[in-house]
């Protein structure tokens, strides 16, 4: 969705409300994906000094652990707030993604959202204890025996202290 925002802070007088389909399905997300399309709500309101935007919008975020290598799915949500003055869409510097004419691109904002919102590291649960790296196995399925992959005969001295951790 594109919202003329430059002319919004110059003749909007009541306020912004839109509901919109987003499809984020192509973007990519630390290894994580969007796959269905997401249903956002945007508004603005202006005092007629400065605009205040708002962007809310809930996704279902499939990714993979990144210990066991399961798939996640986690719900994610955006709500987030802007105030935009006019001076702001000559900034080059200004955050939001506008093309020169003034227009935000609101689909593409949303995206940014997601970005910071979702983690880079996923897990199936907060104590995931990851693959066994002998068998592959998770480890809470895996039935080796540490001791049984001990690639030398292990040294005496050494041996009390495995038990000790053992
Ligand atoms: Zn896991
Ligand atoms: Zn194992």
């Amino acid at each position: 969705m594109q919202f003329d925002l430059r002319k919004f802070i110059a003749t909007g007088r009541q306020p912004y409300h839109a509901e919109f389909q987003c499809d984020l399905s192509a973007h990519d997300y630390a290894g994580a994906r969007i796959p269905q399309p997401v249903t956002a709500v945007f508004e603005a309101e202006t005092d007629g000094d400065e605009v205040r935007m708002t962007l809310r919008a809930n996704a279902s975020v499939h990714g993979e652990c990144a210990r066991c290598l399961d798939p996640v799915i986690r719900e994610e949500t955006v709500d987030t707030e802007w105030t935009v003055k006019e001076r702001d869409l000559d900034d080059p510097d200004f955050d939001l993604p506008l093309d020169e004419k003034g227009h935000l691109d609101v689909d593409e904002w949303l995206n940014q959202e997601f970005m910071f919102q979702i983690p880079t590291v996923l897990l199936c649960s907060a104590d995931c204890a990851g693959l066994c790296p002998v068998c592959g196995k998770k480890k809470a399925e895996c039935t080796c025996q540490p001791a049984e992959h001990a690639e030398a005969p292990v040294d005496t001295r050494l041996a009390i202290l495995k038990s000790l951790l053992n």
